[in-house]
């Protein structure tokens, strides 16, 4: 059973800090010339490397990273010429830094409030799973100590960075990882706030302002994926948990109630251990196989497994019965993060334990088979993994050591967002990272004359930018914000400039319907500017009704690089003419003899639901509207007053 609790955030000593990744849209990439965009199409070139960490003068090399190293895993890089270069290759040495990605950081740098450096230099931070060809990210520190300001609460800005993004991930096969480069080297605005965010819906409000600010630029990238946010999260007693790329802003609230919900329950499991007795000491390393113990099992994972050849390897985890079923947080179990973590060390498909084998549909005289075989008592859970020696055995270690760390409460880590807003391990949490100078990359001084002459000419705030949409178009204040939140705020202006439609029509499709349009599930993200534009104009030149956009949208999601009037086309959504329009509501008039003769003018409402029910999308309202009255009153006029 669920209780709802009201959670007291203040008593838990709940501290968030946030940090924004944001794309710019920047002409080039960061440290080359190529197209700063990523292709859909099969890649020109591969080429293979393997992951080499540099482990001597470093001190601490990424330990997963290492383990990998060791396992031999191999990455395979994907490329195109439009979008990489020797430079993301690790071939050449990288060009001079792009100055106008340092122009936008500067920008917003400025925008809030904080303090620029004198120089900036490229270091470089080692990041060794192969997400970057050269084993390490550049990055450069921008400005320090800025605020923002959230409902009159100053919201410290600890520093405003300009990094190359990553490679991206495309896959992985056995020892192999996919990633491809067109992402590398596009550059990324990271702000990182202080860990002065004492609420979830706190964490929500400033990531949307920092986003607002960044928008404000009209130099940033839209569309998800462009926005990452990773969340710092801890509370008393607990641990300082990394929550990694976060896309939905709407999703950060979420994501910063379910970690406090996890640490809570782990830091409950933790008491429970404690009050039964539990000791680091008796959680061993004690790996029995279980293979023909489980072969005729009633859990038809294991049988399967068993008759591949597969080995059964079994862990008794003293005391923590009925511990690793427990739910920590939606869906989150402490069995869930053992399976993570067994994974990741033992690359296998997952764990099996004794609190949930009956509902796998083992039976009861099977379970004191196994129970038996690891001298298990009632107290006891056991934890089975099914896979090759090698994997199984590492898969189990890594599962004691999260085992003995529920005894400690919540293990440091780093986890990767789910897109529920819960999270999964994803690896330990590293060291402070080291950086090094970049030394092929001169640094760039920053003079008191230019940072003066740009704050001369800042980009509206968002404040303003809303009162301005109000009063230059006279849209609500609601709608104002929305489109400044959304992904077309841009486009706004542009399309009402450009073809005519009425503001707020705009206003409202751009938010509203293209809203509900995608939680209908239509992917709204698949059309192109110039597609929503084109929309407009056929709406704005009357070669289609408003009515028939959401039609319109839901067809071009699914015809990619078609035109709007093929939609249109397509769909029979041209609109009537005047002339065939009047000679409908004539039509329709004729029919509706009786009717009109009995009410008169009152008809009209019948009439008008009746018309636009017909063709809906095809003719516009309003001149139905007029032309319905028109007709209407000069065909009851011929009948004079009675
Ligand atoms: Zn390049």
């Amino acid at each position: 059973m669920q209780i709802e609790v009201r959670i007291d955030y203040s008593a838990l000593g709940l501290k968030v800090g946030l940090e924004c990744h944001q794309q710019l849209a920047s002409r080039e990439k960061l440290f080359c010339a190529c197209g700063p965009q990523l292709f859909k199409e099969e890649p020109e070139t591969t080429f293979l490397r393997r992951l080499r960490p540099t482990q001597s003068e470093l001190g601490q090399v990424d330990p997963a990273a290492f383990f990998e190293f060791q396992k031999g895993v191999q990455i395979l890089y994907e490329a195109n010429r439009e979008t990489a270069c020797l430079v993301e290759m690790d071939e050449e040495p990288p060009h001079g830094l792009n100055r106008e990605a340092l122009e936008i950081t500067l920008t917003v740098a400025l925008m809030m409030g904080a303090k620029p450096v004198d120089e900036v230099h490229v270091m470089r931070k080692i990041v060794i799973d192969g997400s970057n060809t050269t084993g390490f990210q550049r990055t450069c520190a921008v400005a320090f100590d800025g605020v923002i300001d959230i409902e009159g609460k100053k919201i410290a800005i600890q520093h405003i960075s300009l990094e190359e993004d990553a490679a991206r991930k495309m896959g992985e096969e056995g020892f192999m990882i996919r990633y491809r480069i067109d992402r590398l080297g596009i550059p990324l605005i990271e702000v990182t706030t202080g860990p002065v965010i004492y609420t979830p819906e706190e964490a929500e409000k400033v990531a949307l302002a920092i986003g607002r600010i960044l928008r404000a630029t009209r130099k940033v990238k839209r569309g998800l994926g462009t926005i990452r946010q990773d969340l710092n999260v801890s509370i008393r007693d607990g641990a300082l948990i990394e929550i990694k790329g976060v896309q939905e802003l709407d999703l950060i609230a979420k994501a910063v109630e379910y970690e406090v919900q996890r640490q809570l329950s782990l830091l409950k499991i933790k008491e429970e251990l404690r009050k039964r007795g539990s000791t680091d000491a008796e959680i061993t390393e004690g790996f029995v196989d279980a293979t023909a113990t489980l072969a005729e099992s009633g859990c038809r994972i294991i049988r399967k497994a068993v008759s591949q050849g597969k080995l059964v390897l079994a862990v008794k985890l003293p005391k923590f019965a009925g511990l690793l079923g427990t739910e920590l947080t939606l869906g989150l179990r402490l069995g869930t993060e053992m399976a993570d973590r067994a994974r990741f060390w033992g690359r296998v498909g997952g764990i099996l334990h004794t609190d949930e084998l009956l509902s796998y549909g083992s039976t009861e005289e099977e379970i004191h088979r196994l129970k038996t075989l690891v001298a298990a008592e009632a107290e006891d859970a056991v934890v089975l993994v099914v896979d090759a020696k090698e994997n199984a055995v590492d898969a189990l270690r890594a599962v004691v050591e999260r085992a003995r760390e529920a005894l400690k409460g919540v293990p440091e880590e780093t986890r990767a967002a789910n897109a529920d807003g819960t999270s999964r391990y994803m690896r330990p949490r590293p060291g402070a990272a080291r950086m090094y100078p970049e030394t092929d990359v001169p640094a760039i001084e920053i003079t008191a004359e230019y940072v003066e002459q740009m704050r001369s000419c800042l980009p509206e705030l968002p404040e303003r930018q809303t009162e301005r949409l109000i009063e230059a178009y006279g849209i609500n204040e609601k709608l104002a914000k929305q489109l400044l939140d959304s992904e077309y705020g841009d486009l706004f202006e542009g399309i009402v400039k450009e073809t005519g439609v009425s503001p707020t029509v705009v206003a409202a499709t751009l938010t509203e319907s293209l809203k509900a349009l995608k939680r209908d599930g239509v992917e709204v993200e698949k059309l192109t500017e110039n597609q929503i534009t084109g929309i407009f104009r056929l709406v704005g030149s009357e070669k289609t009704a408003k009515e028939a956009i959401p039609e319109i949208v839901t067809w071009l999601s699914k015809h990619e690089d078609a035109e709007p009037s093929d939609a249109v086309k397509a769909l029979g959504l041209a609109t009537i003419s005047k002339e065939e329009l009047e000679s409908i509501i004539d039509g329709f008039i004729e029919k509706n003899e009786t009717l009109i003769k009995e009410k008169g003018d009152k008809a009209f409402g019948a009439l008008m639901g009746a018309v636009m029910k017909e063709f809906r999308g095809k003719v516009n309202a309003e001149i139905v509207n007029i032309t319905l009255k028109e007709k209407l009153q000069a065909y009851t006029k011929q009948w004079g007053t009675r």
